[in-house]
């Protein structure tokens, strides 16, 4: 038993040190991986290049009934860049502390999920297990750039078409409780950029409507609808998902003088660009006040303001973008039944805060959730030191008490998140592929 979690941990490690980092991951060292893994389980393996140089890797285990609507298990292969210097242990190294944590870049987002995948199907074909439903596991490129390259145009192919897809799990967030979290839908991605212009004028001169003074007054008011949302999430009343995030990444004004700025000319021309992230809902009416807000706080005509802007999907409706989770998406019910029956605990489904390549398949029509199964772990997403426990150790942590003013050594013994994630995949697996 020690040995085949040997081995389980050390097929991850493989795939860890497998460099997919942006924006030059070696795509084809990572797609021959998981050919080698796919023959050693007997799954069918497939790569499509839908942009040459970004294979998409997909294999299938058929199922007794392949009229039935498969279940596709989805995960990225790309990671993010890392500043190697600030890590305790090299990113790509894959290294094992004496607290059981593999640190590596891809331990949380995403490497661990593709490989649970697979290592639950092969104890489940070890056992001898046949699905009734069909799995297709799929290791996409470039999520981690927008993905258009990637699951984008999967979902449009004909290939995607033919193999008739019920339902998607993909990436999720790791918790920090003993909970898994798990997301039916994302925040709508806007893209702003607002304008001012006014009267140049001398740098000394006091008079209305110049383009800074009417910019800072939608700033301002801008800045005061983010603490407004904000002070929710800080005061623990809303989770990240569920408030509106707006943060200001540009800012451009002034004349250019050869060693910096013409300092006592007020500029006829001041311009800011947001990103803002707003929950979707069962109805657009929010959009339609926020649209209007915009029209008449943030960029209004009055104040010789214009703005451009991008939404994302604006022909969908927030009901489009979010996978049901009440009685009718039999899906839900199960996911939430397999994790419970392996002796997880799973949290209601909640709005994942950025982006991910689910929002291509909801797109698409199926219902996804993003899904990993890593609990009682601080989310280190694109951070340094990105570490996943995989190993059960007994270690040691300093404890201090300031009512005694004494320090005490307590004993903590970590479980696998990884092994402990495998399980829970083994029964999602179970019940999704058993289910008519
Ligand atoms: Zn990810």
């Amino acid at each position: 038993m020690a040995l085949d979690s040997n081995a389980i941990i050390s097929r991850f490690q493989d795939y860890l040190r497998i460099n997919t980092v942006q924006p030059n991951p070696d795509y084809y060292a990572a797609a021959e991986f998981i050919k080698i893994q796919a023959q050693s389980i007997s799954l069918k393996y497939k790569s499509i290049e839908f942009v040459l140089g970004k294979p998409l890797v997909l294999l299938e285990w058929t199922g007794s009934d392949p009229s039935l609507p498969a279940i596709l298990l989805n995960s990225h292969v790309d990671v993010v860049a890392f500043e190697a210097d600030k890590w305790d242990h090299p990113p790509l190294g894959a290294e094992i502390d004496e607290e059981g944590k593999i640190y590596a870049r891809g331990t949380q987002d995403m490497k661990s999920v593709g490989m649970q995948y697979l290592e639950a199907i092969r104890k489940l074909v070890a056992s001898g297990y046949q699905p009734r439903r069909s799995v297709y596991v799929s290791f996409v490129p470039d999520e981690e750039i927008g993905g258009a390259d990637g699951v984008g145009k999967f979902v449009e192919s004909g290939n995607f078409k033919s193999l008739n897809i019920g339902v998607v799990l993909d990436e999720g967030l790791p918790s920090p409780t003993e909970s898994y979290r798990v997301f039916n839908g994302e925040r709508i991605p806007w893209s702003l950029q607002i304008k001012a212009v006014g009267q140049p004028g001398h740098g000394s001169k006091l008079y209305d409507d110049s383009a800074s003074e009417n910019l800072t007054k939608s700033i301002e008011s801008m800045m005061r609808f983010r603490a407004s949302q904000f002070d929710m999430l800080k005061a623990g009343l809303k989770p990240d998902g569920e408030v509106v995030s707006v943060n200001m990444v540009f800012l451009k004004a002034g004349t250019p003088s050869p060693d910096g700025f013409v300092m006592n000319l007020q500029p006829s021309e001041a311009e800011a660009g947001f990103d803002i992230r707003i929950p979707p809902r069962p109805t657009d009416d929010h959009l339609v006040a926020l649209e209007k807000r915009l029209e008449e706080e943030w960029a209004p005509v009055s104040r010789n303001m214009t703005y451009k802007l991008w939404r994302f999907d604006q022909n969908l409706s927030g009901k489009q973008l979010l996978t049901a989770k009440d009685d009718s998406n039999p899906w839900w019910g199960l996911l939430q039944n397999a994790v419970n029956e392996a002796g997880g605990k799973i949290g209601e489904p909640e709005i994942f805060p950025a982006s991910t390549d689910s929002r291509y398949f909801r797109k698409a029509g199926l219902p996804a959730f993003g899904f990993s199964p890593i609990s009682n772990t601080p989310s280190l997403l694109h951070d340094h030191n990105e570490v996943l426990i995989v190993s059960s150790a007994k270690y040691y942590i300093l404890q201090e008490s300031n009512v005694l003013t004494v320090s005490l050594f307590v004993q903590y013994l970590s479980q696998s998140e990884y092994l402990k994630g495998i399980d829970m995949y083994v029964s999602i697996i179970k019940a999704y592929t058993s289910y008519i």
